[in-house]
Protein backbone atom coordinates (compact mmCIF):
# COMPACT_ATOMS: atom_id res chain seq x y z
CA UNK A 1 0.00 0.00 0.00
CA UNK A 2 1.07 3.22 -1.19
CA UNK A 3 0.25 7.18 -0.73
CA UNK A 4 0.15 9.21 -3.72
CA UNK A 5 1.48 12.82 -2.68
CA UNK A 6 0.38 15.45 -5.45
CA UNK A 7 2.03 18.58 -4.74
CA UNK A 8 5.06 16.87 -3.05
CA UNK A 9 7.37 19.33 -3.69
CA UNK A 10 6.29 22.03 -2.48
CA UNK A 11 6.27 23.89 1.02
CA UNK A 12 3.56 21.92 3.05
CA UNK A 13 3.45 18.74 0.89
CA UNK A 14 7.38 18.12 0.86
CA UNK A 15 7.19 18.69 4.99
CA UNK A 16 4.28 15.92 5.05
CA UNK A 17 6.40 13.70 2.73
CA UNK A 18 9.58 13.56 5.26
CA UNK A 19 6.80 12.87 8.08
CA UNK A 20 4.88 9.81 5.97
CA UNK A 21 7.98 8.45 4.31
CA UNK A 22 8.84 7.37 8.10
CA UNK A 23 5.74 4.54 8.11
CA UNK A 24 4.43 4.58 4.59
CA UNK A 25 5.64 3.89 0.60
CA UNK A 26 5.13 7.25 -0.68
CA UNK A 27 4.95 8.83 -4.20
CA UNK A 28 5.61 12.31 -5.24
CA UNK A 29 3.80 13.85 -8.52
CA UNK A 30 4.87 17.12 -9.04
CA UNK A 31 5.38 19.23 -12.25
CA UNK A 32 7.68 22.00 -10.73
CA UNK A 33 5.84 24.62 -11.36
CA UNK A 34 5.83 26.21 -7.84
CA UNK A 35 7.51 23.22 -6.24
CA UNK A 36 11.75 22.20 -5.80
CA UNK A 37 13.04 18.79 -6.56
CA UNK A 38 15.65 19.26 -3.72
CA UNK A 39 12.66 19.26 -0.92
CA UNK A 40 11.45 16.51 -1.90
CA UNK A 41 12.64 13.34 0.91
CA UNK A 42 14.60 11.16 -1.02
CA UNK A 43 13.09 7.94 0.32
CA UNK A 44 10.27 8.82 -1.86
CA UNK A 45 9.35 8.07 -5.78
CA UNK A 46 9.77 11.10 -7.65
CA UNK A 47 7.41 11.05 -10.89
CA UNK A 48 7.31 14.87 -12.61
CA UNK A 49 4.05 15.52 -14.32
CA UNK A 50 0.58 17.32 -14.23
CA UNK A 51 -2.15 15.85 -12.13
CA UNK A 52 -3.78 17.06 -14.98
CA UNK A 53 -2.25 14.42 -17.45
CA UNK A 54 -5.21 11.52 -17.34
CA UNK A 55 -2.01 9.22 -18.54
CA UNK A 56 0.55 10.13 -15.91
CA UNK A 57 -2.63 9.13 -13.30
CA UNK A 58 -3.01 6.14 -15.36
CA UNK A 59 0.50 4.88 -15.08
CA UNK A 60 0.88 5.55 -11.54
CA UNK A 61 -2.09 3.77 -10.65
CA UNK A 62 -1.36 0.99 -12.15
CA UNK A 63 2.18 0.21 -11.43
CA UNK A 64 1.50 1.13 -7.51
CA UNK A 65 -0.87 0.24 -5.04
CA UNK A 66 -2.64 3.81 -3.77
CA UNK A 67 -4.07 3.49 -1.08
CA UNK A 68 -4.88 7.16 -0.28
CA UNK A 69 -3.91 10.43 -2.26
CA UNK A 70 -2.89 13.75 -0.26
CA UNK A 71 -3.26 16.47 -2.96
CA UNK A 72 -1.71 19.85 -1.83
CA UNK A 73 -0.98 20.67 -5.87
CA UNK A 74 -2.68 24.16 -6.36
CA UNK A 75 -1.94 28.10 -6.91
CA UNK A 76 -2.26 29.37 -3.55
CA UNK A 77 -2.44 33.12 -4.28
CA UNK A 78 -4.68 35.36 -3.55
CA UNK A 79 -3.63 38.62 -5.49
CA UNK A 80 -2.79 36.29 -8.27
CA UNK A 81 -6.03 34.68 -8.60
CA UNK A 82 -7.83 38.12 -8.67
CA UNK A 83 -5.41 39.07 -11.76
CA UNK A 84 -5.62 35.40 -13.23
CA UNK A 85 -9.01 34.19 -12.48
CA UNK A 86 -8.71 31.24 -15.18
CA UNK A 87 -5.21 29.76 -14.16
CA UNK A 88 -7.41 29.40 -10.78
CA UNK A 89 -10.27 27.60 -11.95
CA UNK A 90 -7.67 25.76 -14.77
CA UNK A 91 -5.31 24.32 -12.03
CA UNK A 92 -7.02 24.46 -8.69
CA UNK A 93 -10.40 22.89 -10.11
CA UNK A 94 -9.78 21.63 -13.56
CA UNK A 95 -6.69 19.32 -12.90
CA UNK A 96 -8.16 18.34 -10.00
CA UNK A 97 -11.49 16.64 -11.42
CA UNK A 98 -8.84 15.12 -13.83
CA UNK A 99 -7.32 13.52 -10.47
CA UNK A 100 -10.65 12.64 -8.85
CA UNK A 101 -11.72 11.15 -12.07
CA UNK A 102 -8.56 8.61 -12.44
CA UNK A 103 -9.00 7.92 -8.95
CA UNK A 104 -12.80 6.50 -8.91
CA UNK A 105 -12.16 4.45 -12.49
CA UNK A 106 -9.26 2.75 -10.60
CA UNK A 107 -11.24 2.35 -7.07
CA UNK A 108 -8.62 4.88 -5.33
CA UNK A 109 -10.99 5.65 -2.41
CA UNK A 110 -8.97 7.90 -0.12
CA UNK A 111 -8.53 11.81 -0.65
CA UNK A 112 -6.96 14.26 1.42
CA UNK A 113 -7.12 17.66 0.54
CA UNK A 114 -5.76 21.27 1.14
CA UNK A 115 -8.26 23.17 1.40
CA UNK A 116 -8.15 27.04 3.06
CA UNK A 117 -9.02 29.81 5.34
CA UNK A 118 -9.81 31.66 2.49
CA UNK A 119 -12.99 29.73 2.10
CA UNK A 120 -14.62 31.91 4.31
CA UNK A 121 -14.03 35.08 3.23
CA UNK A 122 -14.35 37.98 5.70
CA UNK A 123 -15.73 36.21 8.43
CA UNK A 124 -19.07 37.24 11.18
CA UNK A 125 -16.99 35.99 14.23
CA UNK A 126 -13.32 36.36 15.87
CA UNK A 127 -12.88 32.64 16.11
CA UNK A 128 -14.06 30.77 12.90
CA UNK A 129 -15.47 26.86 13.26
CA UNK A 130 -15.94 24.13 10.94
CA UNK A 131 -19.57 25.27 10.67
CA UNK A 132 -19.04 29.58 10.21
CA UNK A 133 -20.62 30.02 6.77
CA UNK A 134 -18.17 30.06 3.79
CA UNK A 135 -18.16 33.02 1.58
CA UNK A 136 -14.62 33.63 -0.34
CA UNK A 137 -14.05 36.75 -1.96
CA UNK A 138 -11.40 35.72 -4.42
CA UNK A 139 -11.30 32.99 -7.06
CA UNK A 140 -8.47 31.09 -4.80
CA UNK A 141 -11.10 30.64 -2.09
CA UNK A 142 -13.43 30.36 -4.12
CA UNK A 143 -12.07 27.13 -6.54
CA UNK A 144 -10.53 25.52 -2.82
CA UNK A 145 -14.21 25.85 -1.98
CA UNK A 146 -15.60 24.37 -5.61
CA UNK A 147 -13.78 21.66 -4.74
CA UNK A 148 -14.81 20.93 -1.43
CA UNK A 149 -18.40 20.81 -2.68
CA UNK A 150 -17.17 18.43 -5.18
CA UNK A 151 -15.47 15.80 -2.62
CA UNK A 152 -18.82 15.77 -0.61
CA UNK A 153 -20.84 15.00 -4.04
CA UNK A 154 -18.16 12.83 -5.19
CA UNK A 155 -19.06 10.53 -1.65
CA UNK A 156 -22.30 10.20 -1.62
CA UNK A 157 -22.55 7.99 -4.77
CA UNK A 158 -18.97 6.17 -4.65
CA UNK A 159 -16.94 3.79 -2.68
CA UNK A 160 -15.09 7.49 -1.85
CA UNK A 161 -14.10 9.19 1.12
CA UNK A 162 -12.27 12.41 2.15
CA UNK A 163 -11.08 14.96 4.44
CA UNK A 164 -10.73 18.55 3.66
CA UNK A 165 -8.29 20.26 5.53
CA UNK A 166 -8.53 24.40 5.88
CA UNK A 167 -5.01 25.57 6.35
CA UNK A 168 -5.07 28.95 8.59
CA UNK A 169 -1.40 30.64 7.82
CA UNK A 170 1.49 28.12 6.96
CA UNK A 171 4.77 28.89 8.66
CA UNK A 172 8.04 27.69 10.06
CA UNK A 173 10.39 24.95 8.79
CA UNK A 174 11.43 21.33 9.67
CA UNK A 175 13.51 20.40 12.72
CA UNK A 176 15.77 19.04 10.49
CA UNK A 177 16.87 22.11 9.07
CA UNK A 178 16.55 20.39 5.90
CA UNK A 179 13.44 22.17 4.36
CA UNK A 180 12.13 25.21 5.19
CA UNK A 181 9.43 27.77 3.38
CA UNK A 182 10.50 28.84 -0.02
CA UNK A 183 8.31 30.42 -2.71
CA UNK A 184 9.80 32.27 -6.09
CA UNK A 185 8.70 35.15 -5.74
CA UNK A 186 7.79 35.27 -2.16
CA UNK A 187 5.14 36.70 -0.91
CA UNK A 188 4.34 35.59 2.55
CA UNK A 189 5.11 37.61 5.62
CA UNK A 190 7.14 35.76 7.85
CA UNK A 191 9.73 34.86 4.97
CA UNK A 192 10.02 38.24 3.65
CA UNK A 193 10.53 39.28 7.27
CA UNK A 194 13.34 37.20 8.06
CA UNK A 195 14.74 37.62 4.00
CA UNK A 196 14.83 41.50 5.19
CA UNK A 197 16.37 40.80 8.62
CA UNK A 198 19.19 38.68 6.25
CA UNK A 199 19.85 41.35 4.71
CA UNK A 200 17.98 39.88 1.38
CA UNK A 201 15.52 43.11 0.83
CA UNK A 202 15.85 46.88 1.85
CA UNK A 203 12.61 47.49 3.84
CA UNK A 204 9.04 45.40 4.85
CA UNK A 205 6.03 47.25 3.68
CA UNK A 206 2.94 46.19 5.65
CA UNK A 207 0.03 46.48 4.25
CA UNK A 208 -2.45 48.72 5.44
CA UNK A 209 -3.15 50.19 9.39
CA UNK A 210 -6.31 51.29 9.57
CA UNK A 211 -8.01 47.40 9.94
CA UNK A 212 -10.42 47.14 12.62
CA UNK A 213 -8.15 45.08 15.00
CA UNK A 214 -5.55 46.26 18.25
CA UNK A 215 -3.19 47.83 16.17
CA UNK A 216 -4.82 48.12 13.19
CA UNK A 217 -2.55 45.43 10.99
CA UNK A 218 -4.24 42.37 9.67
CA UNK A 219 -4.50 39.40 12.40
CA UNK A 220 -3.45 36.14 11.22
CA UNK A 221 -3.53 32.73 12.99
CA UNK A 222 -0.16 31.07 12.23
CA UNK A 223 0.81 27.12 12.42
CA UNK A 224 3.90 25.20 11.93
CA UNK A 225 4.13 23.39 8.98
CA UNK A 226 5.27 20.46 11.03
CA UNK A 227 1.81 20.30 12.74
CA UNK A 228 -0.40 20.39 9.12
CA UNK A 229 2.08 17.50 8.29
CA UNK A 230 0.72 15.33 11.04
CA UNK A 231 -2.72 16.29 10.92
CA UNK A 232 -2.69 14.98 7.07
CA UNK A 233 -0.98 11.72 8.62
CA UNK A 234 -3.76 11.53 11.24
CA UNK A 235 -6.92 12.48 8.81
CA UNK A 236 -5.67 9.10 6.61
CA UNK A 237 -4.67 6.83 9.63
CA UNK A 238 -8.36 7.62 11.13
CA UNK A 239 -10.07 7.15 7.48
CA UNK A 240 -8.14 3.81 7.08
CA UNK A 241 -8.75 2.79 10.01
CA UNK A 242 -12.44 3.31 9.79
CA UNK A 243 -12.72 6.08 12.69
CA UNK A 244 -13.85 9.18 10.49
CA UNK A 245 -14.69 9.59 6.80
CA UNK A 246 -15.79 12.75 4.63
CA UNK A 247 -14.76 15.51 7.48
CA UNK A 248 -13.89 18.89 7.38
CA UNK A 249 -11.18 20.40 9.90
CA UNK A 250 -10.10 23.53 10.48
CA UNK A 251 -6.24 23.92 11.57
CA UNK A 252 -4.72 26.56 13.18
CA UNK A 253 -3.14 27.46 16.40
CA UNK A 254 -6.22 29.40 18.38
CA UNK A 255 -4.41 32.68 18.63
CA UNK A 256 -3.83 35.39 16.37
CA UNK A 257 -0.78 37.33 15.81
CA UNK A 258 -1.27 40.82 14.09
CA UNK A 259 1.84 42.33 11.00
CA UNK A 260 3.02 44.36 13.53
CA UNK A 261 3.52 41.71 16.28
CA UNK A 262 4.88 39.03 13.73
CA UNK A 263 7.89 41.59 12.71
CA UNK A 264 8.35 42.32 16.37
CA UNK A 265 9.17 38.87 17.20
CA UNK A 266 10.99 37.99 13.99
CA UNK A 267 13.47 41.28 15.28
CA UNK A 268 13.42 39.59 19.18
CA UNK A 269 14.53 35.91 17.39
CA UNK A 270 16.69 37.58 15.26
CA UNK A 271 17.94 39.93 17.47
CA UNK A 272 18.04 42.56 14.58
CA UNK A 273 16.42 45.59 13.79
CA UNK A 274 14.03 45.81 10.82
CA UNK A 275 13.38 49.10 8.36
CA UNK A 276 9.46 48.94 7.95
CA UNK A 277 7.47 50.61 5.38
CA UNK A 278 3.62 51.43 6.00
CA UNK A 279 1.74 50.84 2.62
CA UNK A 280 -1.73 50.72 1.74
CA UNK A 281 -3.91 47.32 1.79
CA UNK A 282 -3.41 44.38 -0.32
CA UNK A 283 -6.53 43.64 -2.22
CA UNK A 284 -8.50 40.44 -0.90
CA UNK A 285 -7.21 40.64 2.29
CA UNK A 286 -9.59 40.20 5.59
CA UNK A 287 -8.80 41.66 8.58
CA UNK A 288 -9.02 38.71 10.72
CA UNK A 289 -8.62 35.24 10.56
CA UNK A 290 -8.59 33.05 13.62
CA UNK A 291 -9.33 29.39 13.41
CA UNK A 292 -10.85 26.94 16.57
CA UNK A 293 -9.36 23.44 16.07
CA UNK A 294 -11.42 22.22 18.51
CA UNK A 295 -13.21 19.67 16.35
CA UNK A 296 -9.82 17.70 15.00
CA UNK A 297 -8.57 18.10 18.31
CA UNK A 298 -12.21 16.20 19.86
CA UNK A 299 -12.23 13.61 16.54
CA UNK A 300 -8.64 13.01 16.33
CA UNK A 301 -6.79 14.20 18.97
CA UNK A 302 -4.76 16.40 17.29
CA UNK A 303 -3.09 19.33 19.22
CA UNK A 304 -0.42 22.11 17.65
CA UNK A 305 2.87 21.04 19.25
CA UNK A 306 4.65 24.55 18.25
CA UNK A 307 4.14 28.06 19.12
CA UNK A 308 4.85 31.31 17.52
CA UNK A 309 8.22 31.48 18.77
CA UNK A 310 8.65 27.70 17.91
CA UNK A 311 7.60 28.75 14.45
CA UNK A 312 9.70 31.93 13.85
CA UNK A 313 12.73 30.43 15.24
CA UNK A 314 12.52 27.17 13.12
CA UNK A 315 11.78 29.70 10.03
CA UNK A 316 14.95 31.44 11.18
CA UNK A 317 17.44 28.80 11.49
CA UNK A 318 16.59 27.16 7.84
CA UNK A 319 16.37 30.71 6.38
CA UNK A 320 19.88 31.44 8.29
CA UNK A 321 21.42 28.82 6.52
N1 LIG B 1 1.70 41.12 4.72
C1 LIG B 1 2.33 42.34 4.83
N2 LIG B 1 3.49 42.55 4.14
C2 LIG B 1 4.06 41.58 3.34
C3 LIG B 1 3.40 40.32 3.25
C4 LIG B 1 2.23 40.14 3.94
O1 LIG B 1 1.87 43.24 5.53
O2 LIG B 1 5.10 41.83 2.72
C5 LIG B 1 0.46 40.89 5.46
C6 LIG B 1 -0.71 40.50 4.59
O3 LIG B 1 -1.40 41.65 4.15
C7 LIG B 1 -1.55 39.65 5.56
C8 LIG B 1 -0.51 39.01 6.47
O4 LIG B 1 0.68 39.79 6.31
O5 LIG B 1 -2.37 40.46 6.35
C9 LIG B 1 -0.21 37.57 6.09
O6 LIG B 1 0.03 37.53 4.71
P1 LIG B 1 0.58 36.25 3.97
O7 LIG B 1 0.75 36.59 2.51
O8 LIG B 1 1.78 35.72 4.68
O9 LIG B 1 -0.58 35.16 4.16
P2 LIG B 1 -2.15 35.19 3.80
O10 LIG B 1 -2.84 35.59 5.08
O11 LIG B 1 -2.37 36.13 2.66
O12 LIG B 1 -2.44 33.77 3.44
Amino acid sequence: MAILVCGGAGYIGSHTVKELVNTYEVIVLDNLTTGFEQLIDPKAAFVKGDLGDPAILDDIFTTHDIDAVFHFAANSLVGESVENPLKYYRNNVGATLVLLDKMIEHGVKRFIFSSTAATYGIPDTDMITEKTKTNPINPYGRSKLMIEQILADLANVHDFQYVVLRYFNAAGAHESGEIGESHDPESHLIPIVLQHLLGQRDKISVFGTDYETADGTCVRDYIHVTDLARAHILSYEGMAGGKIANKTYNLGNGAGYSVKEIIETCQQISGKEAVVDYAAKRAGDPAALVASSDKISEELGWKPAFNLNDIISSAWAWHSN
